[in-house]
Order: C-alpha cells, then structure tokens, then sequence
C-alpha cells in the first residue's frame, strides 16, 4: 500500500527525496515536508509544506498524525518529541538513533564502545579539563560544540596555550568535547544504508575536498588504494550493523598518514557527500533512503562512472537574488535548489561532472576547472 511520507526539514536533501519518492509512486504517494521557510526547496517540486520551526512541537504532532512515516534531512530535530509521536507515525532513523548521533560525545562514546576506530577525546564540563585535555593530546586539538553544529561553526582548533581562554569563551557556555587532532591526508567518507529488515549496503568511498569547512567537490570514487576503500566501507558497514537505525546515513571520515580510517561524525540521513549517485549509480542516495525506510531491499550501489560533484555555493560577498546558470556540456548535471537568494556559501546547488568510459579523475578535475567560471553566482 502506498504511504504518506513526511519530512522534518525541506531544504535541498528534503527536495532531491521528495523527487526520488515521486518516482516511485506504487510506494509513496504524498510528502509533506515541515519547514520554516515558506517556499521551501521540497514545496518547489511538489511536496505539501507544514510551515513551522523544525523542533516546533505542536506542528510535528501535526505532520505525524498526517503521515504514516516521518524521516529528516536535518539532525537537530528534537528527539523527545518524536520519541513521544512515535504511536501515530512509524519515525525512521529512529529518536533512539538520532539522539546519539545528535551528540558527538554520545555519538563518539558509541563507537568507541563498539570498536569502531575515532580519534582520542574527552568530555569537557569546565576550563580547567580543556587544559588536562590538551596536557594529554598535545596541540593542536580541537574543542568542538557537542550538539547542533554544521559546516564547520561547532569546532575551534586550540594551536597554543594562549588559545585555550579564547576557545573556551567562543561556545559560550555550550556543552563541549576536546578531540585530538588527527594529521589526516585525506577527508573520505562512505554513504551507508541499513533498511528496516537490517539488510546493509554502503556506496563506495568517495573522497572529499572541503572549502571553510564547507563540502565544495566529492570525487568518486576515492583516490585512495583498493586496500584503504574496503577498509572504509567494512568501517561503515560495521557502523551501521551497531547502529540499527534505518536509512542512509552519511560516514565522514579521515584517512590518516599511515591508511588507518578514523571516524570523524556520521549525518543520520542522506549526505552532501552522496549527491554524486544521482548520476554515478544504479541506485541514488534519495531512493536508497527511501527504499531503506520503507524496508524495501536496498538497490545496487556499484559506481558506473567515475564522477565528480561541485557544489554551487553564494560568493562570500554577496547576497540577493542572482542570475540562471546554463550549462550545455552533455556530461554536466546542474542541479540547482530552486533558492531566490544568494547569501554567502550559501548551498545554492551542485553540478556532477560524469566521466566516459576510460576517462580518469584527473581529467575530469581538468575538466572541472574549465567550467568552475561559468557556475560562479553572479547578481542579477
Ligand atoms: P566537523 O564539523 O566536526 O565535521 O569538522 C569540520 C572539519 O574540521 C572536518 O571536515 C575536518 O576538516 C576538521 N576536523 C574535525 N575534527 C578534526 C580532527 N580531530 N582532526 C583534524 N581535523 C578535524
């Protein structure tokens, strides 16, 4: 029987699903996504919108008694409130799930106790523990906001001891963790899928290239040895056993100088990281999320082509509406989030740049950067 599927967040994660689910219709036949911004991404592409903050209590009561299944491309949804609708909506990943992973302490505290590898850190309740902390990682090290943090604005790396004041004033207050800093070559991560049966399936590993701690290019697949790749999905796919929730989940970590694989946090839900499959793959991160929830059987992950996504985001110092972008190239996929105003490094859309048959990543990066010009966001 076709559900009604609804979506705590409607921004560009909660449109690319909504248009998966709109595909497959014999399973899903309405989205409703919750969203604060009116106009949001998702109600662009059809689906119904609940106009309402993400953690508004009343408006998830609301979604959930109009919807068989809820999920979220936000983490910062509150977990209490949809441990407490759980009876009028089956809630996928689950509260459980998601208020581990919402704090990085109890996120980081889990894997450790499942084995999985993390870099070394500690919890941090006041001054005097980020300086026994940073006695026993050394410098540099980061303190990092415990919950609700994104692109980067949770972390302050401590270089000296003439940093420690400076850091612990800048989260004013907020619950923290030290973490030692790992000298990785290279940020990877793999987008892993659970479905409610407990069938798991991960994407291979992608490699990628941050900008201000903002995602700006995913190369798939990885350049990394096949060794480091099946090291990194067996690592996901142990996470997601222990895990239990259902859905995609987004596994972001660092390949150190050595090639051993640390995790650096995991997203409850599909991942920038992952926008690639919707080119690349047999099966896209949005279906296979779907899929996942539903508990249908998961699709086929195997990477077709080698491919590269650049994400389209707001210059720095602009902000206001800007002008169409056009692409003509055959290999080019501009997807762009139907958003009327530019702020800076503002998510406005991706590209996946999609290689033939023989050709390798270093072309397609050449490629890349003859085309970066013409995505730039200019004002109208
Ligand atoms: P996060 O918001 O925790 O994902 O961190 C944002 C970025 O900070 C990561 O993509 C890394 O580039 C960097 N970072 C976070 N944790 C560490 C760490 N322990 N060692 C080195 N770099 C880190």
């Amino acid at each position: 029987m076709s559900k009604i599927l609804g979506i705590i967040g409607g921004g560009q994660l909660g449109m690319m699903l909504t248009e998966a689910a709109k595909k497959m219709p014999e399973h899903i036949s309405k989205v409703i996504v919750l969203d604060p911004n009116q106009n949001c991404s998702a109600s662009l592409v059809g689906a119904e919108q609940i106009i309402a903050d993400f953690k508004d209590r009343d408006a998830i009561v609301d979604l959930s008694k109009k919807v068989d299944i809820i999920t979220y491309e936000i983490e910062s949804g509150d977990s209490d409130v949809l441990k407490s609708v759980e009876n009028n909506a089956e809630i996928n990943p689950s509260p459980e799930t998601l208020k581990t992973i919402q704090d990085k302490f109890l996120q980081k505290t889990f894997l450790q106790n499942n084995h999985i590898p993390v870099p070394e850190f500690i919890k941090i309740e006041n001054f005097e523990e980020v300086k026994i902390g940073l006695k026993k990682f050394g410098y540099p090290a980061l303190l990092k906001a415990r919950r609700d943090a994104y692109d980067g604005k949770g972390n302050f790396k401590i270089d000296s001891e003439n940093e420690i004041q400076e850091a612990y004033d800048y989260f004013k207050g907020q619950k923290l963790m030290l973490e030692k800093f790992v000298p990785f070559k290279m940020e990877v991560s793999v987008i892993a899928s659970r479905n409610t049966k407990g069938e798991i399936k991960t994407f291979p590993l992608v490699e990628n290239i941050h900008e201000k701690n903002i995602l700006r290019e995913t190369i798939a697949p990885a350049r990394t040895s096949i060794d480091v790749s099946k090291k990194a999905e067996k690592i996901a796919s142990d996470t997601m056993n222990v895990l239990k929730g259902a859905g995609v989940f987004g596994i972001e970590m660092f390949v150190t100088q050595n090639d051993e694989i640390v995790i650096n946090e995991i997203a409850p839900r599909v991942h920038n990281s992952g926008h690639h499959t919707l080119q690349s793959s047999k099966t896209s991160q949005f279906e296979q999320h779907l899929r996942a929830i539903l508990g249908l059987d998961l699709g086929n992950t195997e990477l077709v082509y080698n491919t590269i996504m650049y994400n389209i985001l707001g210059n720095s110092d602009f902000q206001g509406e800007y002008k169409k972008m056009i692409v003509t190239e055959k290999n080019i996929f501009l997807k762009m989030y139907e958003k009327k105003i530019s702020k800076p490094l503002r998510k406005l859309g991706h590209l996946n740049l999609v290689g033939s048959d023989n050709q390798t990543i270093d072309q397609l990066l050449d490629e890349l950067s003859q085309i970066k010009d013409k995505v730039k966001v200019k004002s109208i």
